[in-house]
């Protein structure tokens, strides 16, 4: 009996790799707690990816299986995934970006996923063993917040992630989660492409003027105490969260904004380390 779960795990993990050996690039988004920003951020940055010359080439797996929210964030919630005898279609987002999400499969909006944690973790493999992803440059991975057994199982699943982002947010106790973070992605010998911290200063609605509420600049000490890249700081916008309600990408609605700005060159950075990797 054991035998024949091991040989079935180990034959759906190379079934998983099968469906994803064309996807050039596997980013896992992570951050130590929730709440800090992970899927706003996964989404805008697949959305900036794709308008870089990226069309039907980039995807984003919502492996944020208890609170999926990407469907929601890219404006394709009540999309369903086309199921045939090749496997598991995504739904196509804005620009072409191929979402799967669990939340494609939840029956209404009341349906929370109260499953315990094994039976994820099986439901997750099953699902990606599945996903007919095709072509990608890109596939943005968001992870269930926090660095504990979710996000551990989800990102054993994936193979060869070629690099892991941390979002983080000022604030002293999110500092110390971001350590946890750092050590995490250490362990599983991912190569951190950055971090990037989120909610830091805040965009004046009347003058686009940036004030420091909070306290700026931690995850840029921490990533300097812990010796990673640092990627970015996003600023706090009112409309980041309106967009996301709406539906429609922040970057898509409000492209000239710090924000939107501040999204387009972390992008730029993050092809940057790829590039380089590519020549090392
Ligand atoms: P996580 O995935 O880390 O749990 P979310 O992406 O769901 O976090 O974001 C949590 C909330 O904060 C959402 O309502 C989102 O719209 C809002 N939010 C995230 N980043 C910003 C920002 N820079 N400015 C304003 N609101 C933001």
């Amino acid at each position: 009996m054991k035998t024949n779960m091991k040989t079935e795990f180990k034959e759906q993990l190379e079934k998983i790799e099968e469906r994803m050996k064309n996807i050039k690039y596997k980013v896992a988004i992570l951050s130590g707690k929730g709440g800090v920003g992970k899927s706003t951020i996964t989404a805008n940055l697949a959305v900036a990816l794709a308008s870089r010359g990226r069309p039907n080439l980039i995807g984003v797996l919502d492996a944020d299986i208890t609170g999926p929210s990407i469907p929601k964030i890219l404006g394709v919630r009540g999309g369903h995934l086309n199921a045939g005898p090749a496997g598991i279609f995504p739904v196509f987002g804005p620009l072409g970006i191929k979402v799967v999400s669990m939340d494609f499969l939840l029956p209404s909006d009341e349906t929370p996923v109260i499953w315990r944690g094994p039976l994820k973790s099986v439901a997750i493999r099953q699902f990606l063993s599945d996903v007919v992803w095709g072509e990608l440059e890109y596939l943005l991975i968001d992870l269930p917040p926090g660095t504990g057994d979710e996000a551990l199982s989800i990102m054993q699943f994936i193979p060869k992630v070629s690099g892991v982002i941390i979002i983080t947010i000022p604030s002293e106790v999110s500092q110390l989660v971001v350590k946890k973070a750092v050590t995490f992605t250490h362990e599983l010998k991912a190569p951190i492409v950055g971090i990037i911290e989120n909610m830091s200063g805040f965009v004046c609605p009347n003058c686009g003027s940036i004030i420091n509420i909070f306290k700026v600049g931690g995850g840029e000490k921490i990533a300097e105490e812990l010796k990673v890249p640092f990627l970015g700081k996003i600023p706090l916008d009112p409309r980041i969260c309106e967009t996301s309600d709406d539906g429609i990408p922040f970057i898509v609605k409000h492209p000239n904004t710090p924000a939107s700005k501040s999204f387009m060159d972390i992008v730029e950075k993050i092809e940057n380390f790829f590039k380089n990797k590519e020549e090392e």
